[in-house]
């Protein structure tokens, strides 16, 4: 049932905080709805949770009209390609992906005025995997790439998000977690003002939590196995 199975991630987290000594109201749980139906995020909903993430760009919108009644809060954290970032820029309060000054600047460019500013997160390929997306850490270049995209009018630099290779041990997780905390400190210290660690997910979020996660993307937890 996904009334208990988020009490139990609520409680994870709580528990996280507690332990290292921090607030709970300061970790958001996003929960990572992608290849799970309507009625799914419709109960969670009804169980208190807002904010939702999905990575399938045509599935998310799609949702979205079904779930238009509702007062959700849509995070994209998905790959992104060029040619989709209008519908996401639309579509979406947070992106989470964000890898090149490129697409930056066409989420700002397309951003509605009517909108907020979108809420956006660089992601960093923290275990350098040529497989994966995300800006490769290198943290003066990262530096100036932040500095470039925290000018944009129509978004707003909120932090950084990860994607962490498996790792065997729970230190091995916690010191990839704490080279995320080292870079956002890094760029705090040079004038860029963030407030987001978009880190920990099912297996790692009480590790991510120890190492200042603010957002922790959840899904199978939540909902159970993916079709
Ligand atoms: C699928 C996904 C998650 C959730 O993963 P679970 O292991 O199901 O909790 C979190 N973040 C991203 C970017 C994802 O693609």
């Amino acid at each position: 049932m996904i009334k208990n199975s988020l009490a139990t991630v609520k409680q994870n987290i709580r528990d996280a905080c507690n332990a290292n000594k921090r607030d709970a109201s300061e970790v958001l749980l996003l929960a990572v709805s992608k290849r799970h139906s309507v009625k799914s995020i419709r109960e969670a909903y009804t169980c208190g949770q807002t904010h939702f993430g999905e990575n399938y760009l045509n599935e998310a919108l799609e949702k979205q009209q079904q779930l238009a009644d509702l007062p959700l809060v849509w995070h994209y954290i998905g790959s992104i390609q060029s040619n989709k970032t209008r519908k996401i820029a639309e579509n979406f309060s947070w992106v989470h992906t964000v890898d090149s000054l490129k697409i930056a600047k066409r989420l700002s460019e397309q951003r509605p005025n009517t909108l907020p500013p979108l809420n956006i997160c660089l992601q960093i390929n923290i275990d350098n995997e040529e497989s994966k997306s995300g800006i490769t850490v290198q943290k003066d270049e990262l530096l100036a790439l932040a500095q470039e995209i925290s000018v944009l009018p129509n978004i707003v630099l909120r932090g950084l998000m990860c994607i962490p290779a498996p790792k065997e041990t729970s230190e091995q997780e916690i010191q990839t977690f704490q080279q995320m905390q080292v870079l956002q400190q890094y760029l705090k210290e040079n004038g860029i003002a963030l407030d987001t660690l978009s880190m920990g997910m099912s297996g790692d979020l009480e590790n991510a939590i120890a190492c200042g996660a603010t957002i922790v993307r959840v899904g199978t937890a939540i909902f159970g196995a993916r079709d």
